[in-house]
């Protein structure tokens, strides 16, 4: 997508903070971290946000999700940490590519909303 944000930080047309990266998938650090440990993982193709998973490209949902421990461990989260996707308006989600945030690197509050 040409004018999607995340689909230029994957492309390299906006400067990044990368913490990892293969043929799927991209990881940075959120330019306004709520945690001290604050990082974006998002697939390199676009989806708009979780409502745009289907079986036909689930797989890559999957992968995310055995990239996210490697980097939780790699960023020393040995205590825990959080995964959250925003989808839609009620959920303030502002980036329209499909991002899981890791949360991570203290005590996280126990309500989630
Ligand atoms: P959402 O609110 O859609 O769940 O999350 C979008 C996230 O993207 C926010 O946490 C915001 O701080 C982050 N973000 C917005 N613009 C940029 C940017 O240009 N670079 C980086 N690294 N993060 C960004
Ligand atoms: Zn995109």
């Amino acid at each position: 997508m040409s004018d999607c944000l995340f689909c230029k930080i994957i492309g390299g047309e906006i400067p990044s903070s990368k913490v990892y990266e293969d043929e799927l998938v991209f990881a940075f650090r959120d330019i306004a971290p709520m945690t001290p440990t604050h990082i974006l993982v998002v697939p390199k193709a676009h989806l708009d946000s979780v409502d745009a998973v289907t079986p036909e490209n689930s797989g890559v949902v999957a992968h995310i999700f055995e990239v996210i421990p490697r980097i939780a461990q790699a960023e020393g989260l040995v205590n825990g940490y959080r995964v959250v996707s925003n989808c839609g308006p009620d959920a303030g989600q502002t980036v329209k590519h499909l991002h899981f945030h890791i949360l991570g690197g203290k005590p996280l509050a126990t309500e989630m909303a």
